[in-house]
């Protein structure tokens, strides 16, 4: 039998967007993924000086944006242990669970040249099956560089083609919090519900950072 193909989709998902999504679903078609777990992470280490909404509430926006798709699912598996949350001890967690899977870990082009910044970098490549990485806008991604830094990434790497999206949760909450157009920069369900629980309507400077 052939085994699992498995997408791990990490993100702090400060709101989900499309530009997640495609990348999710684009993943899912081109690297032949059985299931992709969207892993939220409760406190991300890159992210400690950051305002982040608590996390309950980025549950339910990342629950609305899965919405019906079957074979999208939220994995707790960050959010069940305490931090720090490593994508290394993640992925060694995933696959303690499922050990027949082939395991693919799926980033955005930026994430890809900040990874020799990562615990473990070394490891985690050598954990996967394969690196899905989607291009975006202004990334700088030097494969010859990176293969310096971790010996082996370049093999490992799948690039995911997809149009360049430039949408980032970062710049949805600025919108948002000026009170400019988003709502097709987000799936419909989190626009409800962002419109319902008024998240990010303050401006950024005015809310504190509130651990979840
Ligand atoms: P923020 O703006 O708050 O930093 P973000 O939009 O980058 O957030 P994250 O939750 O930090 O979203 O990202 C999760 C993953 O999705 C990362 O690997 C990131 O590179 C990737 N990603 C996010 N937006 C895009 C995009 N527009 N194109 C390609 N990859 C993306």
């Amino acid at each position: 039998m052939k085994p699992q193909r498995i997408g791990i989709f990490g993100g702090t998902f400060d709101p989900p967007h499309v530009g997640h999504l495609i990348l999710a679903a684009e993943a899912q078609d081109q690297l032949r993924l059985d299931r992709l777990l969207w892993v939220l992470t409760p406190d991300p280490p890159h992210k400690q000086n950051q305002r982040i909404t608590p996390l309950e509430i980025r549950v339910r926006l990342l629950q609305a944006a899965i919405g019906d798709n079957r074979s999208f699912e939220l994995c707790r598996v960050e959010m069940d242990r305490p931090g720090p949350h490593y994508a290394v001890d993640t992925v060694r967690i995933l696959k303690d669970q499922v050990s027949s899977a082939e395991m693919f870990y799926l980033i955005g082009g930026d994430s890809l040249h900040d990874l020799p910044t990562w615990y473990q970098p070394q490891q985690l490549i050598e954990l996967i099956d394969g690196l899905g990485v989607m291009r975006r806008p202004g990334d700088q991604v030097d494969l010859s560089e990176l293969e310096q830094k971790i010996p082996g990434i370049a093999l490992k790497i799948r690039f995911i083609e997809a149009p360049l999206l430039e949408i980032s949760a970062r710049q949805i909450r600025q919108r948002i919090s000026e009170g400019r157009a988003y709502r097709y920069y987000v799936p419909p369900g989190v626009y409800q519900l962002i419109e319902e629980l008024g998240v990010y309507h303050l401006p950024s400077s005015s809310v504190m950072r509130v651990k979840s």
